[in-house]
């Protein structure tokens, strides 16, 4: 009789290495149409995350799975800032978010009471949520960037995990290995992630090497415990496109890879993050580089921007950017907003940039062949086929800004729109195939 104590299982990469089906599992088959053990070994393998704090499970939270042959998943960013502190404003985007078809919410607040506000979040919200506990140390902890201890910054993401966080962004590849291949091979805009910036910030300071890194094995034990999945953060993503896939962004990219190995091996559930900007030719590349490097895992990305000089309208260089990555391998968007470089998002500029985000990571669903993802568009041409405008509503992306553009310009022909009005050519081709004789000179 063996005397050892079976593992405990814990992580749905537990569950799935032992041949189990959690109920996430399931939940996230039936909804993305594939078999449960398709999830489950995909899971087993790390090639399919499904971040699930067992405290928000039991909270009532949705199963979402990011990664291979599944939807491609799409994040929204909010949170308190310190320099714009509105509570009510950020409630308004979990609103949009929830209501406009988000799977993530990363909150990012920096300031005042930030576990009150993650707490309600994750009591209230069925959605994923993430967080960057580097960017909550300095308040949380009242200490400047430069006393912030090791056990400090591990208090933190203990907290995060205990308040059920489902993900949490951790830049542990940059370690002195890459910040010296960084300050060898210098870069255009240097160092554009925050928590990376704070990072090497803390390290260069200190002298010390990324506690994140050098104490990688403790934290995989508080992820395990609660069941976080771990973003490795990306650093040294490319700021501007001159920096993409130069040595520094590749010396970190090789690093995570290895720290997904590591995950892994406790029972962590892992994604890495990536860029940034990058030229829309590079895209693809950089997408396979990241699932050989890193051994398959889910792919969280940044757009990325495919030009530096969108100013104002970067939730479109970024959903141009979406789109090719998602298409090219990517498994989950962070949005970004027209805002993007200048301000805070308001409330209007989260729902512009969810929804640009959206149709990239819809548009290469229908590329990659994603099960049942183009059902709505051939839905949508049978309703523009019939002029059934509330059919169309029901398969929008978007339908009530739809709606209410529609209705504010009522077209004088019934049926059609006031971009063609009479000269509907979906009506005069409709009425020409039921017999009906049209003039369009002498209608009314
Ligand atoms: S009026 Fe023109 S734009 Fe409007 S539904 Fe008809 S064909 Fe389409």
């Amino acid at each position: 009789m063996s005397t050892q104590t079976e593992p405990k299982l814990v992580t749905q990469i537990d569950f799935a290495r032992a041949g189990q089906i959690t109920p996430q599992m399931k939940e996230v088959a039936e909804r993305e149409h594939r078999d449960p053990e398709y999830i489950r070994e995909r899971v087993a393998d790390g090639r399919i995350a499904i971040p699930a704090n067992i405290v928000h499970i039991k909270k009532g939270m949705r199963a979402f799975g990011v990664g291979e042959g599944l939807s491609t998943k799409v994040n929204v960013n909010l949170g308190i800032s310190g320099d714009k502190a509105d509570a009510a404003e950020e409630w308004k985007k979990v609103k949009i978010a929830e209501d406009f078809g988000a799977d993530a919410i990363m909150d990012l607040s920096n300031s005042g009471k930030t576990r009150q506000f993650r707490q309600q979040l994750i009591d209230e919200t069925p959605l994923m949520v993430g967080t960057v506990p580097m960017y909550d140390a300095i308040d949380y902890m009242e200490k400047p960037l430069v006393k912030l201890t090791k056990d400090d910054l591990f208090e933190v993401v203990r907290a995060h995990a205990e308040d059920g966080v489902d993900f949490m962004t951790i830049h542990c590849g940059i370690n002195k290995s890459v910040t010296k291949t960084f300050k060898e091979t210098g870069r255009l805009m240097n160092i554009v992630s925050r928590g990376g910036s704070l990072l090497f910030g803390w390290m260069e300071v200190t002298g010390n090497e990324n506690p994140f890194y050098e104490f990688y094995d403790e934290l995989l034990e508080i992820c395990h415990e609660y069941d976080v999945t771990i973003s490795l953060g990306d650093s040294c993503r490319p700021g501007c496109l001159y920096d993409s896939n130069d040595a520094t962004e590749t010396a970190e990219m090789i690093e995570l890879g290895k720290l997904c190995k590591r995950a892994w091996a406790a029972g962590v559930q892992v994604m890495v993050e990536g860029p940034g900007h990058m030229a829309l030719d590079e895209i693809a590349a950089n997408m396979k580089l990241q699932k050989r490097l890193c051994h398959n895992a889910p792919f969280y990305v940044l757009g990325p921007l495919v030009t530096d000089i969108g100013v104002g309208y970067d939730h479109i260089t970024a959903a141009i950017g979406g789109a090719i990555s998602a298409s090219s391998g990517a498994d989950f968007l962070c949005y970004v907003t027209p805002a993007e470089h200048l301000c805070l998002p308001n409330a209007q500029d989260v729902l512009d940039g969810l929804m640009a985000t959206k149709i990239a990571a819809h548009a290469a669903d229908i590329a990659k062949k994603v099960p049942h993802a183009r059902d709505m568009d051939d839905k949508m041409g049978q309703a523009r086929r019939k002029l059934d405008w509330d059919a169309m509503w029901k398969c929008a992306l978007d339908p009530v800004t739809g709606k209410k553009r529609y209705e504010e310009s009522p077209a004088a022909t019934e049926g059609t729109c006031t971009m063609c009005g009479k000269m509907c050519a979906v009506r005069t081709v409709n009425k020409i195939f039921e017999g009906t004789t049209i003039d369009l000179g002498m209608e009314d």
